[in-house]
């Protein structure tokens, strides 16, 4: 009933301590065990319910406890995020952007943001200074890829946040087109993480399109 007992590593465990987290929260105890443990997860999951730790502390801490991968030197054209968190609105991207990094402070784990109706510039700078964690909005991302300034040929988690509101908003075709480009080898690599907080059929169906048999959770 405390993060001490989930096994996320000293770093992570001593900024969770550092952000006053002490008791994780419903979605949290439930979906972090599951995501470290490698399944995919669905999560029906409100707004303020604390799901942004609870698909940040797996992927900080799987990125912490993976294999080195061999990535090109920063500052190359190409960026090549190891996670990619997809969220509807450059608000809420901000927001994920602020959590993650305290979180990931000095873990060595780097995130950046990206996202439409702000200068693209400031943006790609931040890219070649290396990413591992890339927060950001179904449109600009794909802009970024049509561009060749990211490739998701490396990634090895994906977490889609409030998908219903990125569907509603029109977002479906980009998401799409995102997720076609990670096939990573080898196949089944990937982790999944869908969030949202209602589950029509648009919903269920991107999961069964994206998700490996996954676990569903309502909390
Ligand atoms: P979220 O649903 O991720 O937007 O989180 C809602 C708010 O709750 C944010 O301000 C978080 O910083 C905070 N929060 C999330 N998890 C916890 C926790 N386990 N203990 C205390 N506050 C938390």
């Amino acid at each position: 009933n405390t993060f001490a007992e989930i096994d996320l590593g000293d770093a992570l465990n001593d900024n969770i301590r550092r952000c006053k987290y002490v008791k994780p929260t419903p979605v949290q105890r439930h979906a972090i065990p599951i995501s470290l443990s490698g399944r995919d997860l669905m999560a029906c999951a409100q707004t303020g319910s604390g799901k942004t730790a609870a698909f940040c502390f797996p992927i900080i801490g799987g990125i912490m406890r993976g294999q080195p991968v061999q990535r090109p030197p920063r500052g190359a054209r190409t960026a090549y995020p190891l996670a990619l968190i997809l969220s509807p609105t450059r608000e809420l991207s901000v927001q994920i952007h602020e959590e993650a990094r305290k979180f990931s402070y000095k873990t060595g784990v780097r995130v950046v943001v990206a996202y439409g109706g702000a200068p693209i510039n400031q943006q790609l700078r931040e890219l070649e200074r290396g990413v591992d964690i890339l927060v950001a909005t179904p449109g600009r991302l794909v802009d970024l890829l049509e561009r060749a300034r990211v490739s998701l040929q490396m990634i090895r988690y994906l977490a889609l946040d409030e998908a219903d509101r990125m569907l509603d908003m029109g977002f479906e075709p980009q998401i799409r087109k995102i997720v076609q480009q990670m096939d990573m080898p080898p196949p089944g690599v990937r982790q999944t993480m869908l969030f949202s907080a209602t589950f029509p059929k648009e919903i269920q169906r991107l999961a069964s399109d994206f998700l490996a048999s996954y676990i569903f959770l309502a909390v």
